[in-house]
């Protein structure tokens, strides 16, 4: 029980939860009256695959239409993108956890603690049978980046495999990699609107791959993939990209902000361009000290991976008055 409620969604929306790394900001007021809006129309279907938003993402990623497909979230076309290629799966760990619920048969590349988690892309080798090589840019759990195109060979040398690049949140950091898809028809970049622009709760995602990919993809799934409320405020969002790219900045300095104050409190932490990151406990361990925190009504996600000691915690900054009471709670469990 207890642990179901940790891995899927479901949190109390009152209290404070850091644990599914949502945007602690809520949509830019466009997106909102976009939404409103367009609930007026909603007797209407979209535009077949929401064609409208789809043009609007190609302007964004300069790429052309046809090289995207939007579905309800990213994590519906990653869960589809596993079942099609994910016979022989290669994580970078610490991953996305939804990635090891969902990859079977798998090998691992694993981020080391003594260099900071943080990895040389050039260092990457992988199994010759793998299928799907999955590679999360910035990564999650850690926040930090990979320079994916630093090793364009090992993408030259598998074409038998697929790499999977998820962007979730690029808009933080890291080089994207969207080009790659004009050159390379082994690889596919999976995006969403439930970071940067704060649209978790509207679920629009999308992916980015060659014609044939994608075309599989808009034939596998629903025509009219989102809501016309959801295609609105991300169109909305994308029409006011200088906001979404503020709001950026000012995450990224409550994070280093919020790290440091825990720094203060004896937590180590690790390096990240998101506004999320990893921290270490010395004092008790990791499972302990979150069960603790959601007494307190404060959500946060310890990391369970096989190679590392339970004293690691995933830890995101959330707005300046709740950092304020998540660090008085956390300087009370420490004191
Ligand atoms: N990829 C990563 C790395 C994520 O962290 C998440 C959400 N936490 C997703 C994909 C899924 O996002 P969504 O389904 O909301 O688009």
């Amino acid at each position: 029980m207890q642990k179901s409620r940790f891995e899927k969604g479901g949190f109390p929306i009152e209290g404070i939860n850091l644990a599914l790394c949502e945007n602690p900001l809520p949509p830019i007021d466009e997106a909102i009256e976009a939404a409103k809006s367009a609930a007026y129309l909603s007797n209407h279907y979209t535009e077949p695959y929401s064609r409208k938003l789809k043009e609007r993402i190609s302007d964004y990623i300069k790429v052309p239409v046809e090289y995207i497909h939007i579905n309800a979230g990213s994590e519906l076309i990653l869960r589809q993108l596993f079942i099609r290629y994910g016979r022989r799966v290669h994580l970078i760990a610490p991953t996305y956890y939804l990635f090891e619920e969902i990859a079977g048969n798998k090998t691992y590349t694993f981020l080391d603690e003594r260099e900071d988690f943080l990895f040389d892309m050039r260092d990457l080798d992988i199994p010759e049978d793998t299928t799907l090589a999955v590679i999360v840019n910035p990564n999650n759990p850690t926040g930090a980046v990979f320079d994916v195109k630093e090793n364009i060979r090992i993408i030259e040398n598998h074409p038998g495999t697929i790499f999977l690049i998820d962007e979730a949140f690029i808009e933080f950091g890291g080089k994207p990699a969207v080009d790659l898809i004009l050159g390379y028809r082994n690889v596919v970049i999976t995006r969403t609107f439930s970071k940067a622009f704060s649209l978790a709760g509207c679920r629009v995602g999308y992916a980015v791959s060659n014609r044939e990919l994608i075309d599989y993809l808009d034939s596998q799934n629903d025509a009219y993939p989102l809501a016309r409320t959801a295609e609105a405020a991300a169109i909305a969002s994308l029409e006011h990209l200088e906001k979404i790219q503020e709001r950026v900045i000012f995450l990224k300095g409550l994070t280093k902000d919020f790290a440091g104050s825990l720094r203060d409190l004896g937590i180590a932490t690790y390096p990240t361009e998101t506004y999320f990151f990893l921290g270490k406990i010395a004092r008790m361990d990791a499972d302990n000290f979150a069960e603790t925190l959601s007494k307190r009504d404060i959500n946060i996600r310890p990391l369970h991976h096989g190679r590392l000691e339970n004293k690691f915690l995933r830890f995101a900054t959330s707005t300046p008055e709740n950092n304020m009471i998540v660090l008085e709670a956390i300087r009370n469990i420490l004191k």
